[in-house]
């Protein structure tokens, strides 16, 4: 049985209160490791630590700061293959999904932040002859981070990076559910030298690790990726508190598919965007809308791929649809398929729970869902599922489809799939998301505003934003003109 440690003020320890809480492998479903179950006095000495940490942080020279990251970034990439073994063991997804955009993604954040810290500039403004306005750029402190399970290293680092570049001492949670790669992450931090308290890390459950970071009033600020529910429960916290807030919340995103596409091209990325991760990923697109002259065509040839996405043993190179995370979230997705068929629709292939043989035979594996004929407003089209389950709904026009595309209370990201350039820009322009793809799928730079619109979330990361959101921005006035006169 593996144990996992919190990582605090440069030490691992467990729980101050000594107890923990099961972690089991989607894989098999067997406990395989024991998580500390922290609590407020583990936040605390984490906080306390990050702020002893602080003014040697953030007073290092952006250098310095960039070259210890970069250390990290290397160690990330000498334990790639271990990280990536790990993260499928712990989340269920496919050890080529870990291996090509879990891990290298998580060495390229700290990588990216990393460098970006040399390249930044202060603003200046001449408001007249003899009057300087300039920025200065400061960290914030003590903030926290708190991820989700299903990119569990990726976005761990995505929210740890620029916190750290920017000058800011962290106090981090991972999801209870896949902490595994976040734990592995806090001894690599030891090895790349960040001196002790910049970075901790404690493990535990949301409502009580991670509610305990929220209200902690040192903590300066939140950058939090999960649920809406969950974001909406830290945001009522926060706002009285007065703290930064930024939240990546769930989606149900739209991919509008028109007849003139490149079919060929929209057939393999749909399969992509439909089912990567196990459907798993904020930015799957759960809501598929085709024209009605390509609506028949493209039923059959994505239900027949779709048939071909059998759950096969995640650790296997060639397996590309895995475990779903947990038995709850499984059992949760596959009442969805229950629900789109009470609501009315066929479902045209998958949405079972598949028993793999073996040591695997307890895992949580479902084959995936294709559903039609459900109308726009069900709940099977409105609310979050995130597994492998997607709706295929027809349209006779571009408005009505703009129309679907915008109908639910999210607006994370979108897709449109079309060779009129015109009718590309026109579409995307009238998207209620945060990131609207045309003709491609999470091709992503890191340099690019990230995040949702309604109650997909507030505030951006990426680049600039990022690094924005991680300092506080003073202006510093400047009176130079002449003495006055007496
Ligand atoms: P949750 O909201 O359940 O949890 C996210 C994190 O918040 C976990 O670390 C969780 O801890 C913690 N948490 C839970 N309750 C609290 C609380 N009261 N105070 C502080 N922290 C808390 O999300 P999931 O882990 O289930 O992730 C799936 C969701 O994440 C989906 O809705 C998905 O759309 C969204 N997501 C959004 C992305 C985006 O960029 N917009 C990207 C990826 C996912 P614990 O696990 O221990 O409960």
């Amino acid at each position: 049985m593996d144990t996992i440690l919190n990582y605090i003020g440069g030490r691992h320890v467990p729980a101050a209160s000594g107890n923990h809480l099961d972690n089991v492998s989607p894989l098999t479903g067997e406990i395989y490791a024991l998580i500390p179950d922290s609590g407020q006095s583990d936040v605390d000495a984490a906080v306390r630590a990050a702020q002893d940490a602080f003014p040697v942080w953030s007073q290092m020279p952006p250098e310095d700061r960039s070259a210890i990251m970069l250390r990290l970034a290397d160690l990330i990439a000498i334990h790639a293959e271990q990280l990536a073994q790990a993260e499928t063991r712990d989340s269920g997804k496919p050890i080529h999904h870990s291996r090509n955009v879990d891990i290298p993604r998580a060495e390229a954040n700290i990588r990216f932040f990393a460098t970006a810290i040399l390249h930044t500039h202060a603003e200046a403004f001449h408001t007249r002859a003899g009057v300087l306005n300039y920025t200065n750029r400061k960290p914030l402190g003590v903030v926290a981070c708190i991820s989700p399970w299903n990119l569990p290293l990726y976005l761990f680092t995505w929210k740890i990076a620029p916190a750290l570049a920017a000058g800011n001492c962290v106090v981090a949670k991972p999801s209870e559910i896949t902490p595994m790669t976040a734990y592995l992450l806090s001894e690599l931090c030891r090895e790349a030298g960040i001196p002790a308290g910049v970075i901790n890390v404690v493990h535990g459950l949301g409502p009580r690790a991670g509610q305990a970071m929220v209200e902690h009033p040192l903590v300066k600020a939140i950058s939090f990726t999960g649920g809406t529910a969950t974001g909406a429960a830290i945001a009522s916290a926060a706002a009285p508190r007065f703290k930064k807030l930024s939240l990546e919340l769930g989606g149900k995103n739209p991919n509008i598919i028109f007849a003139d596409c490149d079919y060929d091209k929209m057939l393999r990325t749909t399969l992509r965007s439909s089912f990567s991760n196990q459907g798993q990923i904020c930015l799957c697109g759960s809501r598929i809308l085709v024209e009605r002259g390509l609506f028949d065509r493209f039923m059959q040839d994505f239900t027949a791929l779709a048939r071909e996405l059998v759950p096969a043993d995640p650790r296997e190179e060639s397996s590309r649809m895995g475990a779903l995370v947990s038995e709850s979230h499984m059992n949760k997705v596959l009442s969805y398929v229950q629900l789109a068929r009470n609501e009315g629709g066929t479902v045209h292939c998958g949405g079972e729970r598949v028993l793999l043989s073996g040591e695997l035979s307890g895992g949580f594996y479902m084959s995936p869902a294709v559903i039609s004929g459900l109308g726009p407003e069900c709940r099977t089209n409105q609310e979050e599922i995130f597994g492998p389950v997607v709706t295929v709904t027809p349209f006779d026009r571009e408005e009505e489809a703009i129309t679907m595309a915008n109908g639910t209370a999210y607006g994370l990201s979108a897709t449109v799939w079309t060779r009129d350039l015109d009718r590309a820009h026109r579409v995307a322009s009238r998207l209620d998301s945060g990131i609207a793809w045309i003709n491609t799928w999470l091709l992503r730079d890191l340099r690019t505003p990230f995040g949702g619109v309604k109650n997909s979330g507030i505030g951006r990361e990426g680049g600039e934003e990022a690094l924005r959101f991680f300092s506080e921005i003073q202006n510093v006035c400047v009176d130079f003109g002449s003495a006055p006169t007496l």
